[in-house]
Protein backbone atom coordinates (compact mmCIF):
# COMPACT_ATOMS: atom_id res chain seq x y z
CA UNK A 1 0.00 0.00 0.00
CA UNK A 2 1.41 3.50 -0.21
CA UNK A 3 1.00 6.27 1.63
CA UNK A 4 -1.23 8.77 -0.20
CA UNK A 5 -0.63 12.26 1.66
CA UNK A 6 -3.56 12.46 2.71
CA UNK A 7 -4.74 12.64 6.61
CA UNK A 8 -8.01 12.15 8.01
CA UNK A 9 -9.38 14.55 10.55
CA UNK A 10 -11.79 13.78 13.19
CA UNK A 11 -14.04 17.17 13.52
CA UNK A 12 -15.96 16.80 17.27
CA UNK A 13 -19.72 15.95 16.27
CA UNK A 14 -20.56 18.99 18.30
CA UNK A 15 -18.28 21.06 16.50
CA UNK A 16 -21.47 23.70 15.27
CA UNK A 17 -20.35 24.31 11.64
CA UNK A 18 -23.64 25.72 10.55
CA UNK A 19 -23.64 28.39 13.49
CA UNK A 20 -20.37 29.79 13.42
CA UNK A 21 -18.97 32.70 10.90
CA UNK A 22 -16.25 31.37 8.94
CA UNK A 23 -15.23 34.93 8.83
CA UNK A 24 -14.77 35.89 12.39
CA UNK A 25 -15.68 33.23 13.91
CA UNK A 26 -19.24 34.12 16.46
CA UNK A 27 -21.37 31.80 17.01
CA UNK A 28 -25.61 31.97 16.44
CA UNK A 29 -28.41 30.32 16.19
CA UNK A 30 -29.43 29.63 12.77
CA UNK A 31 -32.97 28.56 11.90
CA UNK A 32 -33.48 25.21 9.68
CA UNK A 33 -34.77 27.21 6.74
CA UNK A 34 -32.23 29.76 6.61
CA UNK A 35 -29.95 28.96 3.67
CA UNK A 36 -28.16 32.26 3.83
CA UNK A 37 -25.74 32.54 6.83
CA UNK A 38 -25.29 36.69 7.61
CA UNK A 39 -23.26 37.62 10.46
CA UNK A 40 -23.02 40.86 11.97
CA UNK A 41 -19.73 41.30 10.41
CA UNK A 42 -21.22 41.54 7.00
CA UNK A 43 -20.57 38.33 5.70
CA UNK A 44 -22.76 36.25 4.01
CA UNK A 45 -22.56 33.17 2.85
CA UNK A 46 -24.57 29.84 1.56
CA UNK A 47 -25.43 28.20 4.61
CA UNK A 48 -23.69 24.71 3.37
CA UNK A 49 -20.70 26.68 1.90
CA UNK A 50 -20.42 28.24 5.33
CA UNK A 51 -20.39 25.32 7.36
CA UNK A 52 -17.64 23.88 4.54
CA UNK A 53 -15.38 26.59 5.13
CA UNK A 54 -15.64 26.33 9.27
CA UNK A 55 -14.56 22.09 9.01
CA UNK A 56 -11.83 22.74 6.85
CA UNK A 57 -10.66 26.03 9.28
CA UNK A 58 -11.23 23.51 12.14
CA UNK A 59 -9.45 20.62 10.04
CA UNK A 60 -6.47 23.04 9.81
CA UNK A 61 -6.54 23.87 13.64
CA UNK A 62 -6.63 20.72 15.11
CA UNK A 63 -4.21 19.30 12.34
CA UNK A 64 -1.50 22.52 14.04
CA UNK A 65 -2.54 21.64 17.29
CA UNK A 66 -1.56 17.93 17.10
CA UNK A 67 1.28 18.97 15.59
ZN1 LIG B 1 -18.96 37.14 11.30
Amino acid sequence: LKEQGKQLIKIDKWFPSTKTCSNCGSVKEVGLSERTYQCTCGLSLNRDYNSALNIKKEGIRLLSSAA
